[in-house]
């Protein structure tokens, strides 16, 4: 995996547990525990040492509200 991809969360899937907002740290969580993106959006673009938590975040999630996806350019 190359640095150029993102964590994508699909909000139709997603029960706002929170679990994913524990193992990375550029995700915020709103008051009810959804996931939150800092800049909005929805793909949290992934780091080089969050690598391992993004997997495990995907393999975690209950409800397999996660996935990982190439990033989009930035402008
Ligand atoms: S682990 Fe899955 S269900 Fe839980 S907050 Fe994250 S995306 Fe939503």
């Amino acid at each position: 995996m190359s640095a150029s991809t993102a964590l994508h969360i699909d909000w139709t899937r997603c029960r706002g547990r929170g679990m994913c907002t524990e193992l990375l740290t550029g995700l915020g969580r709103d008051e009810w525990g959804y996931p939150l993106v800092a800049g909005g959006g929805s793909d949290l673009p992934i780091r080089t040492h969050d690598v391992e938590a993004a997997d495990d975040a995907v393999a975690l999630c209950p409800v397999l509200a996660l996935s990982i996806r190439p990033a989009r350019p930035t402008r």
